[in-house]
């Protein structure tokens, strides 16, 4: 993925790791902004067909209506109420298994839940798929050796309301944006990054 950003960039890039999709038959799996992102790269890109598989349907998707809407007029398909459960191929991807859905009640967060289908299985051909859900933080090795503790979910402790704000448990380290939050937008990262350089000038007392 370096390499497609230093592509973008008219940087120096290593040809082997860059991911293009010409000509393949996209899967990207997710209804969320993240899906939307790889919908449209992979259809510029010139890909053959790009299909977005999701397992609820539009109404439950927590992509922003806009995003889809875009994504349709470029020519993404939608699958809705379809829920992957295996990708097929031996040395590369083929294709992918997915099982229809209905929706049932809501869930404890009010939305509805995708409910499968018994004996609704179906392989969809893909050259290519993409995986968009889900955000996992993954803490450096090297966080042990310096006293920086995480959250159950592997995320930075570095609270805004802390002695100095946005400092680690290591007292000389300060952190803000996903690695500390968890996946959110680029206006809150920059202000905590903001917020944490205040903290540092009080921490040096300067
Ligand atoms: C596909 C996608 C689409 C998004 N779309 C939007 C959007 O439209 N609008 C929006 O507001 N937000 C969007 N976001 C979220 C946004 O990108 C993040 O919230 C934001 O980038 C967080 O900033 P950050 O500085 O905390 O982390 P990052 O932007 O992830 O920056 C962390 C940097 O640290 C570097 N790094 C990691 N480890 C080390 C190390 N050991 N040494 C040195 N450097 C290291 C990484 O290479 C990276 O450059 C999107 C996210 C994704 C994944």
């Amino acid at each position: 993925m370096v390499s497609n950003v230093n592509h973008c960039q008219g940087f120096e890039e290593d040809e082997s790791d860059f991911i293009n999709f010409k000509g393949k038959q996209v899967i990207v799996l997710g209804g969320g902004d993240t899906a939307m992102d790889c919908n449209r790269t992979s259809i510029r890109q010139g890909a053959k067909s790009v299909s977005c598989v999701y397992r609820r349907d539009e109404e439950n998707m927590p992509g922003s209506r806009r995003e889809v809407k875009n994504a349709r007029e470029e020519g993404v398909q939608f699958l809705f109420n379809r829920q992957p459960v295996e990708i097929i191929g031996k040395d590369k991807v083929e294709g992918i298994k997915v099982v229809e859905t209905v929706m049932g009640a809501p869930d404890e967060n009010g939305r509805r839940k995708a409910e499968v289908v018994e004996g609704s299985e179906q392989i969809i051909p893909a050259d290519a798929v993409l995986v968009a859900f889900g955000f996992q933080a993954s803490p450096s090795p090297w966080f042990d050796k310096f006293g920086i503790e995480t959250d159950a979910y592997g995320r930075v402790i570095a609270p805004k309301q802390g002695k100095f704000m946005y400092q680690t448990t290591n007292e000389k380290i300060f952190a803000g944006g996903d690695m500390v939050r968890g996946s959110d937008l680029v206006v809150t990262a920059i202000d905590e990054g903001r917020k944490a350089a205040d903290g540092i000038m009080d921490y040096l007392d300067i």
